[in-house]
């Protein structure tokens, strides 16, 4: 995944400055820089970067495995012409690259800890976004590497299932056998989704909004 944003997020933010929203009846502009935010490169992810969460009586916990900047036309939208995809960021308040996160998914069931994904490993390291921070969160979300006994990939791109092994070609999950699985079309169930790539922690449900689907996030459980 390259990350190079074919213009600067700083040449989009006059656009951004001009829109005013209206909340409760109070018009506001947008004040400052939405992207004075952004971590130095190389510094740690925020919070602990992980998040936990039940699946009835299941445990999942979501793994941040850091995230980048992608250009979002033409990559996401190959169908649309620039002008339609630049009104569609303004609108939702998005750069030309945005944000795109690793989530990597823990479920404790009753005979196996499974993995789904392992995020970039060392292929990228050190140079293109926040990555990778797997390891590190796993150690903070206090699961082992070793105590992984399963691992599903969804597909086999660098940004899922890189991170299975070391630079020196070891396996990082000594216990975790391996099954590639192809997940099923879930958009049209009223199940509990987590998007690989959506804002941390990624939890969130589907709903069908005329042609198209409109993704609604689960809120932050403390
Ligand atoms: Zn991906």
């Amino acid at each position: 995944m390259e990350t190079t944003p074919t213009l600067t997020r700083r040449g989009l933010l006059g656009i951004g400055a001009t829109a005013i929203p209206v909340l409760t009846g109070l018009r506001f502009g947008i004040i400052g820089d939405p992207y004075a935010a952004d971590r130095p490169t190389g510094s740690q992810p925020h919070g602990s970067g992980y998040y936990r969460f039940s699946i009835g009586s299941m445990i999942a916990t979501v793994i941040s495995d850091g995230c980048g900047n992608v250009p979002f036309w033409p990559i996401f939208a190959a169908n649309q012409p620039a002008s339609t995809t630049e009104a569609f960021l303004k609108e939702n308040r998005l750069g030309q690259a945005p944000q795109l996160p690793n989530n990597l998914l823990v479920v404790d069931i009753a005979t196996d800890r499974v993995l789904v994904d392992t995020g970039f490993g060392d292929v990228l390291r050190p140079t293109s976004g926040q990555f990778p921070w797997m390891l590190q969160n796993l150690e903070r979300a206090g699961i082992p590497a070793e105590s992984i006994t399963m691992v599903i990939i969804t597909h086999i791109h660098l940004d899922h299932v890189a991170g299975i092994v070391t630079k020196s070609g070891e396996h990082v999950f000594p216990k975790g056998a391996t099954r590639k699985r192809i997940l099923g079309q879930v958009a049209a169930e009223r199940s509990l989704v987590m998007g690989y790539h959506f804002p941390f922690p990624g939890l969130g449900y589907e709903e069908i909004a005329g042609p198209a689907y409109r993704w609604n996030s689960v809120p932050w459980t403390w």
